[in-house]
C-alpha cells in the first residue's frame, strides 16, 4: 500500500529550473533572487518590508534585538507552540509568560490580562496550525496596556483574519520556510515582515555583520543571511501558495464532514480563513489510533506532546510557572492527520476510513 505522509513540500519542474538558474548565476548569498523574494513576500503579506534570514528562529532573535528587548522584560505567549518560538526572547534575557489556549488552540484572550505585570512589554500570538488568533481582542488589550504585538506566522502563510493577511497586523511578524510549512524553500529559512523602517534597517544590518557597506561595520552583528538558491525556490513556491492552501482547505472540509461525530474536528472561527498547516483532531485512545494508522501506512504527528512550560529547559530556569489546564489536557488528545497542498481526496478518504474502522471495531 502507498504510504500517506503527514506533510509534503512542493518540488516541481518549475522549482528545479529556478534552483538551476540560481546555481548558474554565480551569486549565492543576498543577491538578486533574495532581493526579489523580499519584495514579493512584502507585497503578498502587505507590509513595507520583508527581511529574509536563515530561519524564523534567527529572524525573531534579530527582531527582538532590533526592538530592544531587555533582560527582565516579559512577553506573553501561548505555551502550546513550537519551542523554537520562545527561544529567541530567552536569548535576550526576556521571560516568556505562558498562557493557556482556547478551542482554536491559539492563545486564550480571556486570560491575557491576568498575565500582564509591570514588566510586560509585548504579546506574541501564534496563529497555530494555520488558524488566526483572536486579534481584535489581542489588540484591544495591547492598546489598553501599551504593549506591542508581534505575530508568529510560522504556520499560517496566507491565512486571513477578517480578510486581513496574518502578519500584516502587528508591529512585526515572522514566517518560517522550514520544509513542512505551507510556504517552503526546501531547507531552513524565514523572514520578518514589518512596516517600521528602523526595525527593518536594523535587522538587515544585524543579519550581515552589522554593516550596510562592505567594509564599514556600524554595529556588532551576526551572519544570519539568506541564500540565492533557496530564494529562487521560494519565489516559485510563493506563486503556488494560494492554490496549495486552497487544496488544504478542501481536504480540511472533507475531513470535517467525514470525521464529524467520530472525533473532535478543529473549529474555524467566523473571523478566520485558516490555511490548515496541520489538521488536528482530538481523540480518546490517541496513541492506539496513531499506531493503528501507522500500520496502514498513514503518518500522523503530535504538535506538540510537551507544552513549553513543562520543557526541562524551562522548568530548570523558571520557578514561578503557571498551571495551564487546557494545554495540559489537550497534549494527550491531539493528533495531526496528513494534510498538504497536493494531498488527494482519495488519500483523505483512506485516512477517514481507517479512523472509522478503528472506532467501530473497538
Ligand atoms: C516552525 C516554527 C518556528 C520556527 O521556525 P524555524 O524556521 O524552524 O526557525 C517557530 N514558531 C512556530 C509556531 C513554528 O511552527
Amino acid at each position: 500500500m502507498q504510504k500517506i505522509p503527514l506533510s509534503k513540500s512542493l518540488v516541481n519542474n518549475e522549482i528545479k529550473q529556478a534552483a538551476l538558474r540560481a546555481l548558474e548565476s554565480g551569486w549565492y548569498i543576498l543577491a538578486k533572487e533574495c532581493e526579489a523574494f523580499e519584495v514579493e513576500l512584502a507585497n503578498y503579506i502587505g507590509t513595507k518590508h520583508a527581511i529574509l534570514s536563515s530561519s524564523l528562529t534567527a529572524g525573531m532573535f534579530l527582531l527582538h534585538l532590533a526592538m530592544g528587548l531587555r533582560p527582565d522584560d516579559e512577553v506573553i505567549v501561548p505555551s502550546h507552540t513550537a519551542f523554537a518560538g520562545i527561544e529567541p526572547m530567552i536569548h535576550c534575557g526576556t521571560k516568556p509568560v505562558f498562557v493557556d489556549v482556547d478551542k482554536t488552540y491559539c492563545l486564550d484572550t480571556e486570560q491575557l490580562e491576568r498575565a500582564i505585570t509591570p514588566r510586560t512589554v509585548g504579546i506574541m500570538p501564534v496563529h497555530l496550525y494555520g488558524h488566526p488568533a483572536n486579534m481584535d481582542r489581542v489588540f484591544e488589550i495591547a492598546q489598553k496596556h501599551h504593549l506591542w504585538v508581534v505575530e508568529d506566522c510560522a504556520q499560517s502563510q496566507g491565512a486571513k483574519y477578517k480578510g486581513k493577511m496574518v502578519g500584516s497586523m502587528g508591529v512585526a511578524s515572522g514566517f518560517s520556510f522550514f520544509p513542512s510549512k505551507n510556504l517552503t524553500v526546501l531547507g531552513d529559512g524565514g523572514c520578518i515582515c514589518t512596516n517600521d523602517d528602523k526595525i527593518a534597517d536594523k535587522i538587515r544590518m544585524l543579519r550581515n555583520h552589522g554593516r550596510k557597506e562592505k567594509y564599514t561595520h556600524e554595529m556588532i552583528g551576526f551572519n544570519l543571511r539568506f541564500n540565492e538558491i533557496q530564494a529562487a525556490v521560494g519565489r516559485v513556491a510563493l506563486r503556488h501558495l494560494d492554490a496549495l492552501n486552497q487544496n488544504r482547505r478542501k481536504i480540511a472540509a472533507f475531513y470535517n464532514e467525514r470525521l464529524c461525530g467520530l472525533v473532535d474536528t478543529p473549529p474555524e472561527m467566523p473571523w478566520a480563513t485558516a490555511v490548515y498547516h496541520m489538521y488536528v483532531i482530538r481523540v480518546k485512545r490517541r496513541d492506539d489510533l496513531a499506531k493503528f494508522l501507522r500500520q496502514r501506512g498513514i503518518d500522523t504527528g503530535i504538535h506538540y506532546p510537551v507544552p513549553n512550560h513543562k520543557q526541562p529547559a524551562i522548568t530548570q530556569k523558571y520557578s514561578d510557572l503557571p498551571q495551564l489546564p487546557k494545554t495540559e489536557q489537550i497534549v494527550d488528545e491531539i493528533l495531526s492527520l496528513p494534510i498538504h497542498g497536493e494531498l488527494s481526496i482519495e488519500d483523505a478518504k483512506t485516512v477517514c476510513d481507517a479512523i472509522a474502522e478503528f472506532y467501530n471495531k473497538k
